[in-house]
C-alpha cells in the first residue's frame, strides 16, 4: 500500500497531524521508536505538570489554617508524588493509544529511516519494514543535550529527563538556566524544601520575557531566599564542587541543567533528501513544506517555537495544506508562552522593549492582581497583568502576566491578538464576577485610564 501521509514521530506534532489526516480520509501511518506522545507526554509537559500539581497541593495545604481548616502533621512522600506522575503519564498514554486506534491510523514501532523521497525503512528489534508514501511529515522532535563544558553524567549533573525520574527531593540543587524548565523546577524544589541556587548566563532572569516579568521574578526569588547568579556561567566542576565564572564556589547535592536541547534531525538516510537546513533545524515555508515538494517538517525540528501547542498547530497546518490545499496561517506573534513558576509567568505578542526598539507607538496598562476580588479571596496576591496596545486603534499588541492562573488569562489575550481585537471591544465585553479574568479586564480598562478598582492616578 502507498500511504497518503507517513509521519515519523508520534509527539504532539506527529500524532495531531495523523488524527487530522485521518479525519480528512487520508491513509496515514505513524512511525515511533519510543512511546506514543513524544517528549510532551512522556518526559515534558505532562510529567512535569503532574509533579507540579502535587507540589501545589502540598503548598496550598500549608496555607489551609488561614482558611479555617486545620491539618496536623502535614508532610509529603515524594515516592508517592513520583508514582502519581507515572500514573498520569501511563493513563494518558493508554487514552492516546485508543484515540489513534479509533481514528484507524496505522502505527509502526521502530526507528524511521529515509530510503528515498517516497520510501521509508523502519528498523525494530525483529524486522525491517518498508513503507511507501506520497507525502512525508518529519516530526521527530528534540532531545536534551550537554551544554559546552558541562557534560551531563546522569548522576550528579542531570538533564530534564533525569529530573523527571528523580525519586527523592535533594537537600540542595544548582539549577542552570532560567527558562521554562529551570523556573518550573525551582517552584517544585522550593515547595518541597530544597535549597536552590540559580545560574543564568544572561544579565536577567527569564531573559526571553518582558522586562517587567524578569524584574518581578527577581523580587519574588529574593523574598523566597533563592540565590540567583546572573551574567555568569559554570566555570568548572570537580568532585561535586562547582565554581562559577564570578568566583562563587558551590557544593550542591545535584546540578540540574535546565537548558540545551538538540533537534532529532540526525535521522538515518536524511541526507538523501538534501533538505535545506538552518543549522541543525529543518527549513520550512508557511505551510511547513521543506525545499522538497512532498516532504514537510513540524514541531521542534523546525526550531520555530519549541512548544507542544506550536507543534500540534504546525501539524494541522501541514496536513490541511497537503490534503485541502489551505495555505498556512500560523501567526507566530499570537503563540502563548507559559512558564510555570510560582506564580505563573505568561506572555503573548510583543514585549515592551520590542515596541521601543521597533519605534511603535503604544499605550500600556498594568493592573496588580491583589486588587481583583477573586485573587484576594484565594489569597493569591502576588503579580500583575500588563497589556500593550497600539496608540491609535487600541489593537492589543502584547500581554505579560505574573499571576496564579495566568495561563488561563493569557489565552484570552491570545484570542484578542489573533483576531486583532481592540481595547474598546474588550472593554465592552462583560467579564464574570468574581473571576481571575477580571484582572485582565481591569488591565484592558486601564489602557484608557478607566480602571475601576484602583484609586485615580
Ligand atoms: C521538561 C519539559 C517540559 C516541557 N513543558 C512544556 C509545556 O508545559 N508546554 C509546552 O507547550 N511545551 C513543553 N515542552 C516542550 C514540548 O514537550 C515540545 O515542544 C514538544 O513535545 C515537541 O513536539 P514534537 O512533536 O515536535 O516532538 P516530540 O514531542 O519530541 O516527539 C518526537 C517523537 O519522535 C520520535 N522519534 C524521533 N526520531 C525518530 C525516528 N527516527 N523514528 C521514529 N521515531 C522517532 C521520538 O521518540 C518522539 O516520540 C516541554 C519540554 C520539556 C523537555
Amino acid at each position: 500500500m502507498i500511504y497518503d501521509i507517513a509521519i515519523i514521530g508520534a509527539g504532539p506534532g506527529g500524532y495531531v497531524a495523523a488524527i487530522r489526516a485521518a479525519q480528512l480520509g487520508a491513509k496515514v501511518v505513524l512511525i515511533e521508536n519510543d512511546n506514543l506522545g513524544g517528549t510532551c507526554l512522556n518526559w515534558g509537559c505532562i510529567p512535569s505538570k503532574a509533579t507540579l500539581t502535587c507540589a501545589d497541593k502540598y503548598n496550598s495545604a500549608k496555607k489551609f489554617s488561614k482558611f479555617g481548616i486545620n491539618i496536623e502533621n502535614l508532610s509529603f512522600d515524594y515516592q508517592k508524588v513520583s508514582e502519581r506522575k507515572w500514573f498520569v503519564v501511563e493513563k494518558m498514554r493508554k487514552s492516546l493509544t485508543q484515540l489513534i486506534k479509533s481514528n484507524k491510523i496505522d502505527v509502526i514501532f521502530g526507528e524511521g529511516c529515509i530510503e528515498n523521497q517516497n520510501k521509508l525503512k523502519i528498523l525494530n528489534k525483529e524486522e525491517e519494514i518498508f513503507v511507501e508514501f506520497k507525502n512525508l511529515i518529519i516530526a521527530t522532535g528534540s532531545r536534551p543535550t550537554s551544554l559546552s563544558g558541562l557534560k551531563i553524567d546522569h548522576d550528579f549533573i542531570l538533564d530534564t529527563n533525569d529530573i523527571i525520574k528523580l525519586e527523592k527531593i535533594p537537600e540542595s540543587v544548582l539549577i542552570v538556566g532560567t527558562g521554562p524548565s529551570g523556573v518550573e523546577w525551582t517552584r517544585i524544589f522550593e515547595i518541597f524544601g530544597s535549597k536552590i541556587t540559580l545560574v543564568e548566563m544572561a544579565s536577567t532572569l527569564v531573559p526571553m520575557c518582558d522586562k517587567s516579568i524578569s524584574e518581578r521574578l527577581e523580587r519574588i526569588f529574593k523574598i523566597k531566599k533563592i540565590e540567583c547568579h546572573t551574567a555568569t556561567k559554570i566555570k568548572s566542576i570537580a568532585d561535586k564542587k562547582v565554581t562559577l565564572e564570578n568566583g562563587q564556589e558551590l557544593y550542591p547535592e545535584i546540578v540540574f541543567v535546565a537548558a540545551g536541547r538538540t533537534p532529532n534531525t540526525d535521522i538515518k538516510g536524511i541526507e538523501t533528501l538534501n533538505l535545506s537546513m538552518s543549522g541543525r533545524y529543518i527549513k520550512t515555508d508557511n505551510n511547513l513544506k521543506t525545499n522538497r515538494d512532498n516532504i514537510y517538517a513540524i514541531g521542534d525540528v523546525t526550531g520555530l517555537e519549541p512548544l507542544a501547542h506550536t507543534a500540534s498547530h504546525q501539524g494541522l497546518t501541514a496536513v490541511e495544506y497537503i490534503l485541502l490545499n489551505i495555505e498556512g496561517h500560523i501567526n507566530y506573534e499570537a503563540i502563548p508562552h507559559i512558564i510555570y513558576g510560582n506564580p505563573e509567568l505568561c506572555s503573548v505578542g510583543l514585549r515592551e522593549e520590542d515596541l521601543i526598539r521597533k519605534k511603535i507607538d503604544y499605550k500600556v496598562s498594568i493592573f496588580p492582581v491583589s486588587a481583583a476580588g477573586k485573587y484576594f479571596i484565594e489569597d493569591e496576591l502576588e503579580g500583575f497583568v500588563k497589556v500593550l496596545a497600539t496608540l491609535d486603534e487600541g489593537k492589543i499588541l502584547g500581554a505579560h502576566i505574573v499571576a496564579d492562573h495566568g495561563s488561563d488569562l493569557i489565552q484570552q489575550a491570545t484570542i484578542a491578538i489573533q483576531n486583532s481585537l481592540t481595547v474598546k471591544q474588550l472593554q465592552e465585553t462583560i467579564f464574570a464576577h468574581p473571576t481571575y479574568s477580571e484582572a485582565l479586564y481591569e488591565a484592558f480598562l486601564g489602557i484608557d485610564n478607566k480602571t475601576l478598582h484602583l484609586p485615580p492616578k
